[in-house]
């Protein structure tokens, strides 16, 4: 990675601001799964056992008004974060002002400091999500060096990334970050071939940047999900009453001119007459009959898939193939795990919040070489767009 990071900067002794991503979800004041928390661990870790005085901070969830903040608060994070460390680990209860810069001014080398959701600045005014750059200048006066860890909002232009890096205070990427970069941006920009993209989910107009960037780097590109309806219709196959986006019908024809043969669609469907698991479920070879929606990818299809994923090098996933949190639409999904779950010596990479949940849930997550975190960014960089969080940091 063309980038500095954490280990590129002397951290002894110095305040050492660190951006994490601990936008976990909470409920009832616990939170439900603290996978992004165990995620920045390597990074604070690493400047804390370096010397570092760790500052860090995150937004959590939206916050735009005073009740807002309610039950979204970093202290419980604060306190995972203490006992995955297994230390002390102190919470300042605000974003600013002497108590926090106090208990800065109290770190010994190798502590660890978190304040408050950045996001309780956005209530007058939206100073950390429009980063306003008295706030990003002010975060920035608290420490000597800035470590970006938060993959999940590079592809955000706030305070607390942009903002703060755009001071010119020494700005340098977490381990997480470079992870993230490493992995995605590799695949895409400099992938073992064959490269096989498999892209699913809901929508088109969700995917077009990434399908548009795809076809021009991947060697196949896998539909499935609903967005496959759309491609039927824009091949006048019919499609019952599957999802369908009228608007993007003439879209998905020129992208089937585009993309030529690289673009391999499903050749059959599973389907039901409702969106629910309690109907019966029927399979169709090509069009669907009126009174049926397709839910899922067909065994034909989920062949097809495999075998040409079998040479595959790389493998870059996005959307899953039907509605998997259905079992009876789960199958099209768990398919293309297992392909890709078997294969040898490929790198293998998710990005997508859903795609990432599906894998987990259907128990394939440590078949992946990668998962990401973040799932607008991951989509951003997979459309090849540069992320702005990313661009901030130094250069090696
Ligand atoms: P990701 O978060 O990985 O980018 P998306 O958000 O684009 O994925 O899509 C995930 C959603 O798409 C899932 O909730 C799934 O139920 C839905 N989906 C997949 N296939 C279909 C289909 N044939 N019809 C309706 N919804 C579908
Ligand atoms: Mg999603």
């Amino acid at each position: 990675m063309a980038k500095k990071t954490v280990e590129d900067v002397d951290l002894k002794g110095k305040k050492v601001l660190v951006r994490a991503d601990f936008n976990v979800p909470v409920k009832d004041g616990a939170i439900t799964d603290d996978t992004r928390i165990k995620a920045a661990l390597p990074t604070i870790k690493y400047v804390s056992q370096h010397g570092g005085k760790a500052i860090l901070f995150s937004h959590l969830g939206r916050v735009k008004t005073e009740e807002d903040k309610e039950g979204k608060s970093l202290a419980p994070v604060a306190d995972r974060l203490g006992e995955l460390l297994d230390r002390n680990v102190t919470f300042v209860p605000e974003t600013r002002g002497e108590k926090l810069e106090q208990a800065i001014d109290n770190l010994q080398n190798g502590e660890i400091v978190v304040f408050e959701n950045t996001r309780f600045e956005d209530i007058e005014g939206k100073k950390e999500s429009k980063n306003d750059p008295e706030l990003g200048k002010y975060w920035a006066s608290l420490g000597d060096v800035f470590v970006n860890d938060a993959f999940g909002t590079a592809h955000r232009s706030h305070a607390s990334n942009v903002g703060i890096a755009s001071t010119g205070i020494p700005t340098v990427a977490g381990f997480l970050m470079e992870k993230e970069i490493e992995f995605i941006g590799e695949a895409v920009d400099n992938p073992k071939r064959p490269m096989v993209a498999i892209l699913g989910g809901a929508k088109v107009s969700d995917k077009i940047g990434v399908i548009e960037n795809l076809i021009e780097k991947a060697d196949k590109i896998l539909i499935g999900g609903g967005m496959t309806y759309t491609f039927y219709k824009a091949k006048g196959e019919d499609i019952g009453n599957s999802m369908v986006e009228e608007d993007k019908v003439d879209l998905a024809k020129s992208l089937i001119e585009k993309a030529g043969d690289k673009l391999v669609l499903p050749v059959d469907s599973v389907t039901a007459k409702e969106f629910s698991n309690d109907v019966a479920t029927e399979t169709y070879e090509g069009a669907i009959p009126e009174g049926q929606m397709g839910l899922d990818i067909g065994p034909k299809t989920v062949e097809n898939f495999s075998n040409i994923l079998k040479d595959a090098k790389t493998v870059v996933w996005n959307g899953p193939m039907g509605v998997f949190e259905m079992s009876n639409f789960a199958k099209g999904t768990i398919g293309v795990c297992e392909a890709i779950a078997s294969l040898q010596d490929a790198t293998t990479i998710i990005g997508g919040g859903d795609s990432a949940a599906a894998a987990e849930s259907l128990g394939f997550a440590d078949k992946f070489t990668h998962i990401s975190t973040g799932g607008g960014a991951s989509l951003e960089l997979l459309e090849g767009k540069a992320l702005p969080g990313l661009a901030a940091i130094n250069d090696k």
